[in-house]
């Protein structure tokens, strides 16, 4: 339904991290504005969008961070997590070298955040199946051992991103209750 942006029950600060071409942006225009866009424009980025979502009854509004590509210089700062209580991590099934680095990402987002902070691993692109290396039984093996989902999404083909930004923010939700 019609949702008023100014009413609202929670304000959560989402920050959304993973080496630079997974499709962090992409995500994000997807959830907020159902768009798409098949060119890397990794210089422009918007600092944050926000949506709404409601779940029990409550209206939870969503502050979702996005980098501007200075994760391609390993080159975020503690602002860009400050007040984070959620990140999706994101990595590309069809690049491995996304999902090595996986260690890194975790270490600086629990080192930059509470320890109550809402972690979801992301998979994007699970529309190239053909071109997949990183089985999905890898990648789930690797959220059970750091206590965190674990979801597979297609930015390009719609598939998912709604879930796992409305799973990160109930379960934000129910931490924060
Ligand atoms: P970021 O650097 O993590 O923000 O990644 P971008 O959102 O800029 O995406 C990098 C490239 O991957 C762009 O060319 C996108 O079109 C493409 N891309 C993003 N998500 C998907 C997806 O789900 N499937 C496919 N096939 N390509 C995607
Ligand atoms: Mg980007």
């Amino acid at each position: 339904g019609i949702i008023d942006e100014e009413q609202y029950d929670y304000l959560f600060k989402i920050v959304l991290i993973g080496e630079s071409g997974v499709g962090k942006s992409n995500m994000l225009s997807r959830f907020t504005k159902n768009e798409f866009n098949l060119e890397s424009k990794a210089t422009i980025g918007v600092e944050f969008a926000t949506k709404c979502i409601t779940s029990n009854n409550k209206t939870i509004k969503a502050q979702i961070w996005d980098t501007a590509g200075q994760e391609r210089f390993r080159a975020i700062t503690s602002s860009y997590y400050k007040g984070a209580m959620g990140a999706l991590l994101v990595f590309d099934i069809s690049k491995k070298q996304t999902f090595e680095n996986l260690d890194r990402w975790l270490n600086e987002v629990r080192a930059f955040t509470k320890p109550e902070v809402c972690i979801i691993l992301v998979g994007n692109k699970s529309d190239l199946a053909y071109m997949r290396e990183v089985p999905t039984d890898e990648a789930l093996k690797y959220a059970v051992q750091q206590k965190i989902p674990y979801f597979e999404t297609s930015a390009l083909a719609a598939t998912n991103v709604e879930k796992v930004f409305e799973e990160l923010l109930v379960g934000i939700a129910r931490v924060n209750d």
